[in-house]
């Protein structure tokens, strides 16, 4: 790398800083160019305290009333100030000595927040926030700021200073930076340079067309918005011609064991169960790898399709190994398919990244010594783990399956002759009528049918106003020995953030639902100690789980029959289907409860209405698109459905409709360009495939 490119060459960078970014992936001045701000907040104006609405981000000023630390389970650092037109009240979880005393009574402090109903009125967690000086306020910004995604130990400020410097470098050349798509293609689109959309999104002009920018409808957005779908394009076209390349086993001898699990299977499969197998099998039978998403709704039964085309891989002589994002959702796995599979003298092996030691030596020596059956964790596909003849790959509730992943996992085998097939499955319930173009190069399966005799979870829509009798109706539910969650969903960049506000929703349930067990997970605690609590409640020695939005995949727990999500107008439909997916798993009837935070607008409630009325994901997720607006950017963001940095399939499908054009024309005639395309937007993944 040329001196002048490394992150360490702008002022403020030690080695520290940079081993920060590079874990973000950012190593050259040129990579923070495409460290692009996750959304904007408007400083540019005051709004008065009484005039503030919840959900709303705001700046306010006021003078401190008073502060005080309340020492509940966990002290906390209270603020209430007022400007003339209301009162408001700032809380901090994690604050300093010096906090304390800057809040003093009297003294001016600016803010900015979202503000939302607490128990005394309008308040605001961890809000951004100055003190002022009499007679020498600061002016107000002039522009939007931008707020970029960023990790532990990285403030806002620091982005700012960062991408100040890359940005001033770009300006007077001295960082090299790529026009990478034909000057006839962009003027074709009439599209902007990327130079200058860089700048506009980096720093938006006073004059910035605003709601564009929140709405990343900008000129400048869908300029790189156009240029990343099609770099991830080119990148499935490459793997494509790269698995046409390969030859996979022949998996293609059914076997007598395969009947043998039907017979013992306390139900029979579905239709749509028995033809996504047929897919799969036709698949397995060919002599290129196959790469097939298995898609069905959450309780659709993806696990014994699963279980089918992992008994096919092994009564054909190869090696399974079934892969899942979380310790416990393998750990689940590991059970059905030991339940299952043992009965016909297939013993299935575990590892994950907590199996050390001699465990993890006899795990390796298991699976190098062609051991069937693998479960476990990505540790499964991470170096050092050998394969004696691994057939197939089963990746269960893969939620990121961009082009990213699908290059990852093309590494391992790297060197056979025979590349193991591969299934992903997933209930991220993505439209119809986007889903080939997102899942492009995959052949996808769905499962459109439910396994019959389930009775469907009823949905309330419930205002927070009303929390107390929520709170009351859990009561009365586990009081009758069912089980309930309760999810927190503060949306926040920072973990420790909504860990803290979650646990202080879960001090607030054990203090009004005294002798009730009341367990907390969140997104901050060791795989250990959120698997005990979740094993507790698993077990019903918890009536009530409180948790962050980490419980949102592929749990198991049919006792559980009551779900409260807490601001659930900010969430993604689907996320929100996804939640819900948790209950209505046993026999009895489920009810879920959606509180949101009022007042509702039009669209939220419509939203809202959608998931009461409809218990189906795929038409959920096609509501979902038609009346997606602009509030919808951060849920749709949130539910990392696609790893997309600015694009975003629903909102961008006309220009998605330009893109395979575009690409037939750089592979015919600019091939270097599209390498380097692939390498800008899909980054460090593309080394790993060899693109
Ligand atoms: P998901 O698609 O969400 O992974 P699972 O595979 O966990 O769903 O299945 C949900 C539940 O439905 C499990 O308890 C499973 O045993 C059961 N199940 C699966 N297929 C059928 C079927 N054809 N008839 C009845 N129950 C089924
Ligand atoms: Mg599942």
């Amino acid at each position: 790398m040329p001196k002048t490119e490394s992150l360490t060459t702008l002022s403020g960078v030690g080695p520290k800083l940079a081993e920060k970014l590079g874990k973000l992936g950012l190593h050259r001045v040129q990579d923070l160019l495409f460290h692009l701000p996750l959304r904007y907040e408007d400083r540019t104006r005051l709004r008065a305290i009484g005039e503030l609405l919840p959900g709303e981000p705001a700046q306010v000023e006021g003078r401190v009333d008073h502060s005080a630390i309340v020492r509940g389970r966990r002290s906390m650092l209270v603020v209430s100030i007022s400007d003339g037109t209301g009162r408001l009240t700032l809380r901090f979880f994690h604050f300093s000595a010096r906090q304390k005393q800057q809040f003093a009574t009297g003294a001016m402090v600016r803010c900015f927040g979202e503000a939302r109903g607490g128990f005394q009125g309008l308040e605001m967690i961890h809000p951004t926030y100055s003190l002022l000086r009499e007679g020498s306020e600061p002016p107000l910004a002039d522009r939007l700021t931008p707020v970029y995604p960023s990790t532990e130990g990285v403030g806002q400020a620091t982005w700012i200073r960062l991408t100040d410097q890359a940005l001033d470098r770009l300006r007077t050349g001295d960082v090299e930076l790529e026009e990478l798509l034909p000057a006839a293609q962009l003027d074709a689109l009439a599209m902007m340079r990327l130079e200058d959309a860089l700048d506009a999104i980096h720093r938006p002009t006073p004059d910035a067309d605003v709601a564009a920018l929140m709405e990343r409808r900008h000129p400048a957005q869908q300029r790189l918005a156009v240029e990343e779908l099609l770099a991830h394009h080119l990148g499935m076209r490459l793997l494509n011609r790269r698995k046409r390349a390969h030859r996979a086993p022949r998996l293609d001898r059914p076997g007598e064991l395969e009947q043998r699990f039907l017979d013992a299977l306390p139900f029979k499969p579905t239709g749509a169960q028995d033809r996504v197998c047929a897919e799969i099998n036709a698949d397995l039978a060919g002599q290129h790898p196959m790469l097939r998403l298995v898609h069905g709704d959450v309780g659709s039964g993806k696990t014994v399709v699963a279980a089918l085309a992992a008994l096919r891989a092994i009564v054909n002589g190869y090696q399974v190994a079934v892969m899942a994002p979380t310790e416990l959702l393998a750990e689940q796995h590991l059970r059905v398919f030991d339940d299952w599979l043992r009965p016909l003298g297939i013993e299935p092996a575990w590892l994950s990244g907590k199996v050390t030691g001699k465990a993890r030596q006899a795990a390796l020596e298991a699976i190098a010594g062609g051991a069937p059956l693998v479960v476990g964790t990505h540790a499964l596909m991470q170096e050092g783990v050998e394969y004696e003849r691994l057939g197939l790959v089963i990746v269960d509730e893969q939620h990121r399956f961009g082009v990213h992943q699908r290059m990852a996992l093309m590494r391992k085998g790297e060197d056979r002759d025979l590349r193991p097939h591969q299934l992903i499955m997933t209930a991220t319930p993505i439209p119809r009528t986007l889903a080939m173009t997102a899942y492009a190069g995959m052949e996808v399966s769905v499962i459109d049918e439910l396994p019959p005799g389930r009775t469907p979870v009823t949905t309330a829509v419930v205002s927070n106003d009303r929390r107390g009798e929520v709170v009351r109706r859990v009561a009365a539910a586990c009081a009758e020995g069912r089980q309930a969650y309760w999810v927190c969903t503060l949306i926040e960049e920072s973990d420790a953030v909504q860990a803290q506000a979650a646990e202080a929703v879960a001090d607030e349930l054990r203090d009004a639902l005294e002798g009730l067990g009341v367990g907390l997970v969140h997104g901050r605690m060791k795989a250990a100690e959120k698997q005990a609590v979740m094993l507790a409640f698993k077990a019903g020695d918890l009536d009530l789980l409180v948790a962050t939005t980490v419980i949102e995949v592929g749990v198991d727990v049919p006792n559980a029959s009551l779900m409260i999500i807490e601001n659930a107008e900010r969430l993604g439909l689907s996320q929100l289907h996804q939640l819900r997916g948790r209950v209505g798993r046993g026999a009895k009837q489920s009810s879920c409860v959606l509180l949101y935070e009022p007042p509702l607008g039009d669209l939220a409630r419509q939203r809202l209405d959608i998931m009461r009325e409809s218990t189906d994901g795929f038409r959920i997720a096609e509501k979902d698109l038609e009346l997606r607006g602009p509030g919808d950017v951060l849920g749709t963001r949130q539910t990392g459905m696609l790893q997309f940095r600015v694009a975003d399939l629903g909102r961008d499908a006309g220009l998605l409709a330009r893109v395979p054009g575009m690409a037939d024309e750089l592979l015919a005639n600019h091939p270097d360009s599209v390498t380097a395309l692939v390498r800008r937007w899909v980054g460090d993944a593309a080394d790993f495939a060899g693109v």
